[in-house]
């Protein structure tokens, strides 16, 4: 085996390896990202970017489904869903060519191979590419992967996984959704919008327990409009897989029949079979790297960043803490924060959040302001017929400091960006209903929810009605 020295090792190239390895190589040191798959890992392969691009698919086919009420006149509308797969794994491997393309630009070594570490200054790779590498410094990005259940294991056949189920070439009649998390609602979503009959089954009382009451109830009802039926209080208690299809049996309730079932209930954090005891890198009984806010492990020098390190698992969390990481592993000091990590659900309509839902401000004490603002409202939602839903913000009544806000609405995951920008830089909700924003548009709706919270509404009728001089 070759032995070769890096400044900084980063194992595991998704969006949280690859970032901070370009951020480790751009401080003039010398890096090596070791890969045992594909760059880009879950959220270019298997996660982000397939379930957006068959998402985009549905999201064209239901716009042609509402083109009549606009008044335009199409012929009849169909869909091959096999197309639509081959369009998913296009998008991937365009930008999984560009991606490698961008990582050997920035003067990165990518060593192909399952990483292990032998000592807290040496990995070995096994793989395409064997080597025996010293570091200075490492970055432990591996990731997580779907969770399996001893009860109900998936076969990929009948019963998929969040993984599997994107390998599918033709649509069910009906499938069994286990996991009402953002990853079993964007899925039951994006089936229903083709005509698949969805049941969408929770173990706790609410889907989208983690989002708040008002989220989970607004997409309870929007689920039903759209003929999911979401089966809440139900403990899966085994899948039996047929000739004819599954059968889903539930604790206490009747058991649910369906084409096909998903298993989306939880992930598993990838950091097994690396060495990690040999570094004598601590993890979790789960398989989570605990790190400080410097995304240091208790290791010096050794690093852990993304969803391994079971913080927020989204791919925009892991890239920030790979910056954070590579920052401090490159003789400068950077800290995460959390209070401002927008997070998107890509259903119809879209969920989006940052900081604190209305149940967690009021836990925390504090005299909490709210402006809720519904699209019916605004100008611009009527004009496209994109009514549903909502925005509001949570603010500190006292000092007006935006705590937390939350979208259902078409275009949510883009709405989000601008309390997400202002909750970083710490604005007021005044610095919101003060700036002026361009008419008619979406994100006038922050101005109205947050001239709402400070009790001074324009387009809605005020709590309390002006007193007026007689
Ligand atoms: C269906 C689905 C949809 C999602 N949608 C979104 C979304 O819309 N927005 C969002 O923000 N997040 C989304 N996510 C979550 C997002 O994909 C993850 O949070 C993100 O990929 C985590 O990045 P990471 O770098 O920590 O790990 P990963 O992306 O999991 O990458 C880890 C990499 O490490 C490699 N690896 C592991 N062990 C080793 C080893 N020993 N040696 C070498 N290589 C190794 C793996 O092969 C993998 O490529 C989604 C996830 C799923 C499953």
């Amino acid at each position: 085996m070759d032995r070769k020295k890096f400044d900084v090792v980063v194992i595991g190239a998704g969006p949280g390896g690859y970032v901070a390895a370009i951020k480790a190589s751009q401080k003039g040191k010398s890096v090596a990202l070791i890969e045992k798959d594909f760059v880009g890992g879950t959220c270019l392969n298997v996660g982000c970017i397939p379930t957006k691009t068959l998402i985009a698919s549905a999201m064209k086919y239901h716009d042609l489904k509402q083109a009549a009420d606009f008044g335009i006149t199409v012929g009849e509308i169909g869909f091959d869903y096999a197309k639509m797969k081959a369009r998913k794994d296009q998008v991937v491997e365009k930008i999984r060519k560009s991606l490698e393309g961008l990582i050997q630009s920035n003067g990165i070594t990518i060593l192909r191979g399952h990483a292990e570490f032998c000592s807290p200054q040496e990995i070995k790779v096994t793989g395409i590419h064997n080597e025996w590498i010293r570091f200075e410094k490492a970055i432990i990005a591996t990731g997580s992967k779907p969770l399996d259940v001893a009860a109900f294991p998936c076969d990929h056949v009948k019963i998929f996984d969040s993984s599997s189920i994107l390998e599918l070439q033709a649509l069910p009649s009906s499938i069994a959704i286990i996991g009402g998390g953002y990853i079993g609602c964007e899925f039951a979503s994006l089936f229903a919008e083709f005509g698949v009959k969805v049941y969408l089954i929770e173990a706790l009382p609410s889907i989208l327990s983690l989002q708040g009451s008002m989220i989970s109830d607004t997409m309870t009802k929007a689920f039903a409009k759209r003929g999911v039926e979401v089966i809440t209080s139900a403990m899966v208690q085994g899948i039996d897989s047929l000739h004819s299809g599954v059968v889903v049996s539930l604790k206490d309730k009747n058991p649910v029949q369906a084409d096909i079932a998903l298993v989306a209930i939880g992930r598993k954090f990838v950091s097994e079979s690396m060495g990690l005891e040999k570094a004598g890198v601590f993890r979790t009984e789960k398989g989570a790297i605990p790190v400080n806010e410097k995304m240091e492990t208790n290791v010096p020098g050794i690093y852990a960043i993304g969803d391994v390190t079971g913080k927020a698992m989204l791919a925009h969390v892991a890239s920030h803490q790979g910056i954070v990481a590579a920052a401090n592993a490159t003789g400068q000091e950077a800290f995460m924060h959390y209070n401002a990590v927008p997070a998107v659900i890509f259903t119809y309509p879209e969920v989006a959040t940052v900081g604190l839902t209305l149940e967690q401000a009021k836990e925390q004490g504090m005299e909490v302001g709210l402006g809720k603002f519904p699209f019916q409202a605004l100008g611009k939602s009527v004009a496209t017929m994109e009514t549903e839903g909502f925005v509001q913000v949570i603010t500190h009544k006292k000092t007006g400091q935006i705590l937390g806000a939350q979208v259902v609405g078409h275009h949510a995951a883009s709405l989000i960006a601008e309390i997400a920008l202002a909750m970083a830089n710490e604005l007021t909700v005044e610095s919101i209903s003060d700036t002026i924003h361009a008419h008619p548009t979406l994100p006038e709706a922050w101005m109205e929810a947050a001239l709402l919270a400070t009790d001074a509404p324009i387009h809605f009728p005020p709590k309390v009605k002006p007193m007026r001089a007689v």
